[in-house]
Formats: structure tokens, C-alpha cells, sequence
């Protein structure tokens, strides 16, 4: 995100205490606020909220930032998203912004509206249309009282071609947003409209805040084509992205720590019905890289409840690369044969499902496990299968777990990890990993400790960055991200820790930050007597780096025997060495 006087004024109007208070008990204790995080799971609060600072931070988790990261993180938003809502909250106009203009803004609006229009259409046709009469059967078939239902948010489109269009002509709505959302189409001859969803049960699609934002479309009869149908992908839908059942089970994924993933709309349904209340489905599509990392926002842990026939199983394998390169490392439950969530509550009750969820076992080793006995004792067989497990393999960025993986999968295949390796290590580089895996970023590179402090230092007293200025200090530090946030702060200090961050997004360095800015440990009157340490200790890494560096070059230079530059590099070396000292007694080397 870059500077921006509108997002500055959201940011000082918005009460961050207030804010977060909706999502989780805090207390004052001091300058700050303590609660229990509402990212990940915990009994003791290790929740801090600095709201002078603006910022809040999970010294458990690790997850922290300010006013816009909370809103994009609990609610599943993109920055823009958090924007228009905040301000909205606090009552500031937006203005004009590329990318997200008032017209885009209404537009989106348009759609919300029209989408809104259809819900509540198909919502009172399934309660009182006569044709809907079926529908209603159906439902009490599969365990839904009308109530419940309507409570879902299951609709019904009458068996007409045009009942909804002229419900939404009616009301004066746009039937051009109707037709790119999907609702209707446009009649190939005499003009006008039709209905696109008919004679369907309608589970309405919200976002993770509770909006309607599409519809998921069963047929009840007869018909030729798909049995489900979706809304149009549009700027409110996307059908690989959805996530079904999220808003109303978020507050249990974050309390649990814990997400189900189950494969169709009335499974999730028969679940919150039972109790289980962190289940949710995507759209009928596959899982997606997209899924799994909104999935890993709300929860560490993700469990598939899938089918235990073969395409459940398939489905379940084919989520894991996105999963992995996530760096989420999911659970598989399959359920037994023939039956689905509601069928197996109902014969051996809501205990026999919570076991099945409490023992999945991981998906990783399920597979390699599956592999393994599929393939037999074929040697051939089980050369194809290890190479199939090769990219899910060489996915796990920790070594350590890659190695024990590796190990586990030798043991499966009765074979030596020796062997696994070479495999591995054979495999052409450009197919070593799924494609997938190219959308994790890059670990940052570890900050030395003087860097580290003085980015602490800052953030406890954004005044001392005065002390930077004309240092050019950034051009001597190792971490990248450190060096941009000391350049920000060396060249416009006045402007304070938001600003600084405000084009760098990188999660170690707001770790970093958040975690400095409500940890009052530091104490206020050494403030400058650290920075001007740090800045010391920075110069003479650097120069000690560069006296290393040319300690190499020299000593190369002479056993090749180019010595026409010697002298020039030894000068030089001296030189740096002894700024290097002058800077302060030289750790070791
Ligand atoms: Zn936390």
C-alpha cells in the first residue's frame, strides 16, 4: 500500500480498541489492551493492542498490524475491500481511486443490490409459491424443516422464464447487473430476457461477512445438463474462490482452530445442523490455491471430510500440492462407503463423526500410504509411484521435514531412503516442485541483531529516526526489508512507523514492528544511545564484510598470479580495516 492522505485520515479516525473489542474481549492494562487472539486458538491472552501506536500484535501467533491488516485478515478482505469498509464505518467519502473508482464502487454496489433482490425473491418464492411444492418435499426429505431452510438461506426459482426478471424490472433494477451476475440472459431473438435459473432449489452464497454475493442452483426435476449451476463469476463472485458456509462458520474455525472441508452445500448444512459448525464446502468446484490460503488465514488446521469412494479420494489428493505450497499440511477424513455426513450422524451419532475428524490422519503421509499399497510389490509399479509422490516431496520447504518425509515414504515403499534421494535429486529442476509452489513468497532474509534493534528502536520512538538522517546507513545493511523501512525513516522522519511501513509489505518486518510497538519493555532514555550503537555496529558489519571480501580477492589474485591490481587491493584493505576499527573493538574475524 502506497502513502495516501484518505487512508492516513481512515487510519486516524478509526478507534482500533473498538474495533477489535467486536471480535474478542480486551481489558486495559496501561498504555495497552489485552485479549485473547482472535487469530488462532489460545487460553491465556497474549493479545496486545497499542492503540496510540496503532497497531495490535499476537505474541503467540505472530499475526499484528493495524486497522486495515485486522479488517483484511478477520473478514477475509483485499485492501481496497478494508478501505471502503473502515471508511465507511468511521464516515469518510472516499474519493476517486485508481482502481477503485466511484463508478467501480457503485457498480459493485449494483451487483450487491440486484443479488440482494434475487435472495429475497427466491427466498419468498420457497416459502409460499405454490410450484415450489416439490421443493418443500424435498427439503423435509433431507432433514430440513421450511424454517431451517429459509434460516440457510435456500431459496426456490419457479419453474418460469421470466418471473424473476420481471420481479427485478419491477423493483428498477439493473437488469444489465442481473445479466452479469448470471441471474438472467438475454433472449437470442425479440429482445427481453429470460430466467437462467428454473424449477432450482437456490443455496444463496455469502461472503465471509454475511453478504449474498451469488447462488449455487440445484435441479429438483428431470433436466438435461448440470444438476448444479452457479452464478455468473463477476467483481462480487468468483466460483473457484468461494467458500461456502464461511460466514456462519468463522467463529467457530477461529475458536477451534479448526476448518472442515466438506464437497457439497448440503453436506455443510447437515453438519452446522448437527453441531458441527466449522464446516464449509467450495462451490462445487476443486479446491484451489486460492482456498487453501484463505482456508490458512481463519485456521491452522484444515481437515478434508471427503467421500471414501474413489473420486472423494482423488479430490482429497488433488488438493494437496495447493495445500503445501499454502504451507498448510491438511487432515483427511473419508467417510465410509455409501454414506454422507447426515447419513452417518444419523446411524452412529455426532461421537462417531467428531472421532473420525479427531483421528485423520495427515493427508501427506494418507497418500504416500495409498501409493504404497496400490503399487504393491511391482518394482516397476512402485518406481511410477515414489516418481508421482516426487513433487509433494521436494514441496516441503523445511528440510528437516522433508527429510523425515522422505524417510516415512522409503519405509512405506520398502525401499532405502538412499534410493528416495536419488530419485529427487534426478528429477529435471523445472519439474521439481508444483507450479503452485512459485506463489509462496520468499522467506526474507534474517536480519542481523543491530539491524533488528534499530528497527525496534524506531518503532518505540519514531523521533530518534532524526538521528538517521544523511547516514545513508541503508546502503550498509544486509536485510533488504530493514534497509528500505531505515531509508523511509531517514528520509522523512517526522512521518512516523505507518508511513514508513506504507510500501513495504512483507509479514516478517510487521511481525517485527507490531511486536515492538506494543512491547513497552524499551526504556525511553537509553533511546539514543541504542541507534547511535546500532548504527555503529551496522558500519563496521559492513566493513568487515568488505575487508573479508577483499581478503578473498587478494589472496585468489595471488595464487593465479595477477598482481598488477595488488597493491591497489591491499591499500584498500587497510584503508577499510582501519575505519573498521575506528568504529569500535571488531568481534571475532
Ligand atoms: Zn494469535
Amino acid at each position: 500500500m502506497t502513502f495516501d492522505p484518505i487512508v492516513e485520515e481512515v487510519r486516524a479516525r478509526v478507534n482500533l480498541v473498538e474495533l477489535i473489542a467486536g471480535h474478542t474481549d480486551l481489558k486495559q492494562a496501561g498504555r495497552t489492551w489485552k485479549g485473547l487472539c482472535p487469530f488462532h486458538k489460545e487460553r491465556s491472552p497474549s493479545f496486545t493492542v497499542d492503540p496510540a501506536k496503532g497497531f495490535y500484535h499476537c505474541f503467540g501467533c505472530g499475526a499484528g498490524g493495524d486497522a486495515f491488516k485486522f479488517a483484511m485478515e478477520i473478514h477475509g478482505l483485499s485492501f481496497p475491500e478494508a478501505l471502503e469498509t473502515l471508511a465507511r464505518r468511521v464516515g469518510v467519502e472516499l474519493p476517486e481511486r485508481r482502481g477503485n473508482t466511484p463508478r467501480d464502487r457503485s457498480r459493485r454496489r449494483i451487483l450487491l443490490d440486484v443479488t440482494r433482490a434475487a435472495a429475497l425473491f427466491f427466498r419468498r418464492a420457497l416459502k409460499e409459491d405454490p410450484r415450489a411444492e416439490r421443493a418443500r418435499e424435498y427439503l423435509t426429505g433431507r432433514g430440513f424443516s421450511l424454517t431451517e431452510a429459509l434460516g440457510y438461506g435456500l431459496g426456490y426459482a419457479p419453474d418460469d422464464w421470466e418471473s424473476l426478471a420481471r420481479h427485478l424490472t419491477k423493483e428498477g433494477l439493473d437488469l444489465d447487473a442481473a445479466r452479469t451476475t448470471g441471474l438472467i440472459a438475454e433472449r437470442s431473438r425479440g429482445g427481453g430476457h429470460y430466467d437462467r435459473f428454473r424449477d432450482r432449489l437456490m443455496f444463496t452464497i455469502l461472503d465471509a461477512e454475511g453478504t449474498a454475493i451469488g447462488f449455487g442452483a440445484r435441479a429438483l426435476g428431470d433436466v438435461e445438463g448440470p444438476k448444479y449451476i452457479n452464478s455468473s463469476d463477476s467483481e462480487i463472485f468468483h466460483k473457484g474462490r468461494g467458500v461456502y458456509g464461511l460466514s456462519w462458520a468463522l467463529k467457530t474455525i477461529r475458536e477451534q482452530g479448526r476448518a472442515v472441508v466438506v464437497e457439497g452445500y448440503f453436506d455443510v448444512l447437515s453438519l452446522h445442523q448437527h453441531g458441527f459448525t466449522q464446516a464449509v464446502a467450495t462451490l462445487g468446484t476443486a479446491l484451489t490455491p486460492d482456498h487453501a490460503y484463505q482456508l490458512k488465514r481463519y485456521a491452522p488446521e484444515v481437515v478434508l471430510l471427503f467421500d471414501g469412494d474413489d473420486a472423494g479420494r482423488k479430490a482429497a489428493w488433488r488438493a494437496l500440492p495447493h495445500f503445501l505450497a499454502a504451507d498448510v499440511r491438511p487432515r483427511a477424513a473419508f467417510l465410509p462407503s455409501g454414506e454422507d455426513p447426515d447419513t452417518l450422524v444419523q446411524k452412529q451419532g455426532a461421537p462417531a463423526l467428531q472421532a473420525l475428524l479427531d483421528a485423520a490422519p495427515p493427508l501427506l503421509e494418507h497418500v504416500i500410504a495409498s501409493r504404497a499399497r496400490t503399487a504393491g510389490a511391482d518394482p516397476r509399479a512402485r518406481g511410477q509411484a515414489m516418481r508421482d509422490l516426487a513433487p509433494l516431496l521436494t514441496a516441503l520447504p523445511d528440510p528437516v521435514e522433508q527429510d523425515a518425509t522422505v524417510a516415512l515414504a522409503a519405509r512405506s515403499f520398502q525401499v532405502s531412503e538412499d534410493s528416495v534421494r536419488k530419485m529427487l535429486a534426478a528429477r529435471p529442476e523445472t519439474t521439481r516442485a508444483p507450479e503452485s509452489v512459485a506463489a509462496v513468497p520468499e522467506p526474507s532474509i534474517a536480519m542481523p541483531p543491530a539491524e533488528e534493534a534499530l528497527v525496534r528502536v524506531l518503532v518505540q520512538q519514531p523521533g530518534l529516526a532524526e538521528l538517521l538522517v544523511g547516514t545513508e546507513l541503508d546502503r550498509s545493511m544486509r536485510a533488504p526489508i530493514a534497509a528500505r523501512f531505515v531509508r523511509a525513516a531517514a528520509q522523512d522522519p517526522a512521518a512516523g512507523t505507518n508511513r514508513w511501513l506504507a510500501d513495504i509489505d512483507d509479514p516478517a518486518l510487521l511481525r517485527l514492528v507490531t511486536g515492538s510497538a506494543v512491547d513497552a519493555t524499551g526504556a525511553p532514555e537509553q533511546g539514543t544511545r541504542v541507534v547511535t550503537d546500532c548504527i555503529r555496529r551496522i558500519q563496521r558489519d559492513r566493513l568487515r564484510d568488505e575487508v573479508e571480501a577483499l581478503a578473498r580477492e587478494i589472496s585468489q589474485r595471488e595464487s593465479r598470479g595477477e598482481i598488477s591490481e595488488l597493491g591497489r587491493l591491499q591499500q584498500l584493505k587497510i584503508e577499510k580495516n582501519r575505519l573498521m576499527l575506528a568504529l569500535g573493538t571488531a568481534r571475532a574475524g
